[in-house]
């Protein structure tokens, strides 16, 4: 039979798509979170009943629940950003899905978050250790995790375990944090004008040229460990009619296996100096982001207190991935931590970005099974 707390999830199931809608409806890019920060933390102070509720400089929200002292403590944290600029955003309705940016990463993890806080206010499980739900800042990009930095800083030795939550992840259960290095790579030379300097070395050229030498470095894919190597943005130059004086790229890399890791990053770094000769033009090598490569084993008893919460909510089988979330920063402190999903979807990171409303049903509880599974646990 279902619990007073079990009841109480599936009975917020809808009010937490409303919500889900509401809160990916305030843009909050990484950095600019402060409008979303400030809505969730009020949505938490309506719920009531804290032993703290505060938001950090950074915008961190947490709300923290003081239980048994004898039982684990979790932090539950939901990143507020999101990839997607300062701008207006609607989110639409089509039969059996929700569609528009941040809806699934990550607008329905924090509304589940606060779902999971009203119930365990409104239905106090008894046994369960202190939980602590965060909906933090600074997940995406080159946010670089430091909202979740902060809060094991901040929180250090307040909470045993870590659970992440990303709305799209619902099949999914991460056991392995992938490693990536992020770099920003800048070239600049003394530029000119195009017609009057010709013949002085141009950055854009340059920085061009380093990026077309890395093409013989990307990792094939569907090759086991998977390793990646992306440039995901670019920029420079002042005019058409300018010998650019400045071009900068970002550049991502990933992979589970931390050695392929190495290996890809020091042949990228020694191919991009090749690339550019110093008497053309001065290069920077700027490293923007590094989140570790880590894992936590299948046995751990956090795993086994997220795969009973996805039994006890009628789930199938969950496929065990790597990721590179909020938990990885846990992981790669040696903090039990995993990720667990609302529902499914897809088109993260874009404007097509899609959920499906369906499977929320089973999502918000089973979200909520695994906190409270995860307090149960004894304190570390
Ligand atoms: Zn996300």
């Amino acid at each position: 039979m279902a619990t007073k707390y079990e009841q109480r999830l599936e009975s917020l199931v809808n009010a937490t798509i409303e919500e889900a809608i509401r809160v990916a409806e305030i843009p909050a890019p990484t950095f600019k979170e402060q409008e979303r920060a400030r809505y969730v933390e009020q949505r938490f102070a309506e719920i009531g009943g804290w032993d703290s509720l505060n938001r950090d400089r950074k915008g961190n929200v947490v709300a923290i629940r003081r239980g048994d002292p004898k039982r684990g403590r979790v932090l539950v944290a939901a990143h507020l950003d999101t990839v997607f600029p300062d701008s207006e955003v609607t989110i639409r309705r089509e039969r059996g899905k929700l569609l528009g940016p941040s809806i699934g990463d990550n607008s329905l993890s924090v509304a589940t978050v606060l779902a999971v806080g009203q119930a365990l206010q409104d239905a106090a499980p008894r046994g369960i250790g202190d939980v602590l739900l965060a909906a933090n800042v600074g997940e995406e990009g080159r946010g670089d995790l430091n909202g979740i930095r902060a809060l094991c800083k901040n929180y250090a030795g307040q909470f045993d375990r870590v659970l992440a939550v990303e709305g799209l992840a619902l099949d999914r259960v991460q056991l392995g944090a992938v490693g990536s290095l992020r770099y920003e790579i800048g070239v600049t030379t003394e530029g000119g004008h195009s017609w009057g300097a010709y013949g002085r070395p141009n950055a854009i050229q340059l920085l061009a040229g380093a990026i077309a030498a890395l093409k013989p470095l990307l990792p094939k894919a569907g090759v086991e460990p998977k390793t990646t190597m992306n440039v995901g943005v670019i920029r420079g130059g002042r005019s058409v009619n300018t010998i650019a004086p400045e071009a900068v790229c970002e550049i991502d890399l990933r992979s589970d296996d931390p050695n392929s890791l190495a290996t890809l990053d020091v042949a990228m770094k020694r191919t991009v100096r090749d690339a550019v000769p110093s008497d053309e033009g001065a290069l920077t090598i700027r490293r923007i982001g590094r989140r570790p490569a880590g894992s936590i084993d299948r046995n751990n008893p956090l795993i086994g207190a997220v795969l009973r919460a996805r039994r006890d909510s009628g789930l199938g089988a969950a496929q065990f991935n790597s990721g590179s979330t909020d938990a990885n920063h846990a992981t790669g402190l040696g903090i039990p931590a995993t990720c667990v999903g609302v529902t499914t979807g897809g088109e993260a990171h874009t404007p097509r970005e899609w959920i499906r409303t369906a499977p929320i049903k089973q999502g918000v509880p089973y979200v909520g099974r695994a906190v409270v599974n995860a307090a149960r646990l004894p304190r570390i």
